[in-house]
């Protein structure tokens, strides 16, 4: 075991503060990360703060994690040292199940471990994030990751870029498609990104007027604000997808009714509390409503290597670590343009 800096939630309602934690030796399928950067995600407050149920504290958020290879197990050979790596949000699966065999380990059948707030696969260990110096993961969820693109901006890639990537292709996102992401945040603004660079026509929709020229910035075609009434009756019957990003309590049959036959509404936040869906919604005009958990391991490695491709990276605004509950309140006021990301630098000194 090696004691390493950290940042935690010790209890809900205290601020994230410094902590220690121990990392495991590296074993033979290791690969031990020295972190640099740590994108600050909204399910790390969600969890910090309990809003989910569930969070054993002390707990260590972060799962937008960007660093060096420091170490490696003697059997690794799909990394060395010095190789600059990701890690998402989970840390291994069961690798049997028929989804983690379908490279849906997300979805593994018999638990997957996230990178914090959860258990090894030895259902015992608890599981520390990236708000740390450094981490030891299994090598075959280490992703790998291209000097050509700005790491910091990588680092939101690995939870809210595969998030929004993984629902664009499943639902088969296209040239010509009529696209609508709700909420430009973190994972809003990678939605946009993303669907804008598959050819599909984007509409944002915002409650908040300020962003309109920045959400054009990122690559949306039309920008509307759904907080009147207006709009949302002149949008009736328009997308065939729409990204519902937003992490608090809304009405969801509001937006269903913005899509056309057959449309599908992909529900990516997550508020804390079980929100009402009217039947006839879904039934005029056969609607789907569906969700999508962030991506397996093959597809983030293929959505970090489309955006290296395309040249996507994520907006950040940089935070020295004791920044962090700043960070947080900001995010709660929609107020982040368009995701904190941490300089672990300044955890080290
Ligand atoms: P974020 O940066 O805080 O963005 C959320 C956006 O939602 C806000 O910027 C705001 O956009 C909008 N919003 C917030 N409160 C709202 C309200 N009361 N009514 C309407 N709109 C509101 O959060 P994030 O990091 O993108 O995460 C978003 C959600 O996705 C969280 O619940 C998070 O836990 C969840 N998540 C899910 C997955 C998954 O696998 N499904 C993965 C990661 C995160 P505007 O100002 O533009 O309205
Ligand atoms: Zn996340």
């Amino acid at each position: 075991m090696t004691q390493v800096k950290a940042y935690a939630a010790e209890k809900a309602d205290k601020p994230v503060g410094p902590f220690k934690i121990d990392r495991r030796d590296v074993g033979e399928n290791d690969v031990e990360i020295e972190i640099l950067f740590c994108g600050v995600c909204h399910s790390d407050i969600h969890t910090a703060r309990n809003e989910w149920g569930g969070t054993m504290y002390p707990v260590v958020p972060g799962h937008e994690i960007v660093g060096k290879v420091s170490k490696i197990g003697d059997k690794v050979k799909n990394h060395k040292v010095g190789d600059t790596v990701g890690v998402g949000c989970f840390v291994d699966s069961c690798g049997h199940c028929d989804n983690c065999e379908d490279d849906l380990e997300q979805y593994c059948e018999n638990g997957n471990s996230q990178t914090y707030n959860s258990k090894l696969q030895d259902k015992k260990t608890i599981t520390y994030g990236g708000y740390s110096t450094h981490i030891v993961v299994t090598e075959k969820f280490v992703l790998k990751v291209s000097d050509k693109l700005d790491l910091a901006g990588v680092a939101p890639l690995l939870c809210a870029g595969i998030t929004t990537y993984s629902p664009l292709k499943h639902w088969n996102c296209k040239k010509g498609d009529k696209v609508a992401v709700v909420g430009l945040g973190g994972l809003g603004h990678m939605a946009v990104k993303l669907a804008s660079s598959m050819g599909a026509e984007v509409t944002m929709l915002s409650r908040s007027p300020e962003k309109e020229k920045d959400a054009e910035e990122l690559g949306a075609h039309h920008f509307m604000l759904t907080t009147e009434k207006e709009n949302m009756e002149k949008m009736a019957n328009s997308f065939d997808l729409i990204i519902n990003t937003v992490s608090a309590k809304h009405d969801y049959n509001e937006y269903l009714a913005l899509l056309r036959t057959n449309g599908t509404m992909v529900l990516l936040g997550v508020p804390p509390e079980a929100l009402p869906v009217a039947a006839p919604n879904l039934i005029f005009g056969r609607r789907s409503l569906v969700g999508s958990l962030v991506g397996g391991i093959k597809e983030t490695q293929e959505m970090l290597d489309y955006c290296a491709e395309h040249n996507i990276v994520s907006d950040i605004e940089m935070i020295n670590i004791d920044k962090i509950n700043e960070a947080y309140e900001r995010t709660l006021k929609g107020d982040v343009h368009y995701r904190f990301v941490i300089d672990m630098a300044s955890l080290k000194n």
